[in-house]
């Protein structure tokens, strides 16, 4: 579990211990701010062995495949990934390599804080994580077109699968992740006005899980749109939201806007046996091979790795040298307003650790 210790098993690994670990570059930005990170981490002393595989259009490229078996063997083998973001073609082409990704590995929690870490930003105090059901919902991929007359597109459905199991398990560990975080209250959020079968089952669960809680952590529920709403104008109501695929995939972008943006917003796809860290932004094509992107969503996926095999100290060092860089504000990337080059703002964090 993302800072809850699901990795406990491994915490006595100690400092100095070299930790095998997948790294996936990605597309886009992800070279660029994959090597700033790595850069970091291995600042630390505590290196780790960095198996790198191919994904997305970086693997299509070398290996003729979006997902390579060599990659999926190595995640199964280190059971731990550092994975940059990647392209995923919009409309056609190859399905999304993240999606296969997550259910490859069942990583059924999808773990993404959103904490103010820049001063001077709208919103001074953000600190709430969003926990996404990873696996179900409209993102299982039963997605079709269907031809009527001459219109090969004429109609489109989608099935979203939404399982009682998979919802006691996300909402179940939502409920632990509080526990374990110091945390007071889970939202539920929903849209089970509508969607009374899919959405209906996941809040009918959620309030049959959160009873088992009751007088430890509170609980409350939202519909979907309202949720939306309430995070911009009284952010501070929320402590940890538990939600389906697509809710929580757009929940967290939005969430990301309230502390300055993509840039800022780390990740973690927690899974029985493996786990996943990632930024929630993606190849940003945008910025892509300009060395512009802003490093430290993936940098936070790092530190959330970190605490996932135990490795606290370490986490907490990288943190507080990047802390100290933000509250300095002297190197800051553009997307928050600075002039610093990727390399520039890892630099600067490596020099607060030394
Ligand atoms: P995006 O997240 O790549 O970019 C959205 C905006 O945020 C862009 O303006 C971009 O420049 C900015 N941005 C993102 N990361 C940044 C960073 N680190 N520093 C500074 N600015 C940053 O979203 P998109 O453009 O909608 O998607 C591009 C591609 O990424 C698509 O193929 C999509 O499928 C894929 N994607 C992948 C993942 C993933 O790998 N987990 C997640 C989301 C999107």
């Amino acid at each position: 579990m993302d800072g809850a210790d699901e990795g406990d098993e491994e915490s006595d690994t100690g400092p100095a211990v070299t930790r095998e670990a997948t790294l996936i570059t990605g597309d886009g930005v992800g070279p660029e701010i994959t090597a700033a990170t790595q850069l970091v981490l291995d600042a630390l002393g505590m290196k780790f062995d960095w198996d790198e595989q191919y994904g997305g259009m970086a693997a299509v490229e070398n290996a003729g495949t979006p997902l390579p078996n060599a990659t999926l063997d190595s995640i199964r083998r280190t059971r731990l990934c550092l994975k940059g973001p990647l392209t995923t073609p919009v409309g056609g082409g190859y399905r999304s390599v993240n999606v296969a990704l997550r259910q490859e590995f069942d990583l059924y929690a999808n773990v993404r804080p959103t904490k103010t870490i820049v001063p001077g930003g709208r919103y001074t105090d953000i600190d709430l994580v969003i926990i996404r059901e990873n696996t179900e919902g409209l993102y299982v991929g039963l997605d079709h077109t269907f031809k009527v007359g001459g219109d090969p597109k004429a109609v489109a459905q989608a099935f979203s699968v939404v399982t009682r199991e998979g919802c006691t398990r996300i909402v179940r560990y939502a409920f632990e992740y509080a526990k374990q975080h110091g945390r007071k209250k889970v939202t539920i959020v929903h849209k089970a006005n509508i969607l009374k079968a899919t959405s209906g089952l996941f809040l009918e669960t959620g309030r049959m899980v959160a009873k088992q809680y009751e007088g430890v952590i509170a609980c409350d529920d939202k519909i979907v749109d309202n949720a939306a709403m309430q995070l911009v104008i009284k952010p501070e109501q929320f402590d940890v939201i538990v939600t389906t695929n697509l809710f929580g995939d757009i929940l967290s972008d939005e969430a990301s806007g309230l502390v300055g943006g993509l840039g800022l917003a780390p990740g973690a796809n927690i899974g029985t046996h493996a786990a996943i860290f990632e930024a929630v932004h993606g190849s940003a094509p945008d910025i892509a091979g300009q060395g512009i992107a802003n490093p430290t969503a993936l940098l936070q996926s790092g530190i959330l790795m970190l605490r996932y095999i135990g490795e606290r100290e370490a986490a907490d060092k990288v943190e507080n040298a990047m802390l100290a860089v933000f509250k300095e504000g002297k190197v800051r990337t553009r997307d928050i307003g600075g002039m610093a080059k990727t390399a520039e703002f890892a630099d600067a964090i490596i020099q607060k650790m030394t």
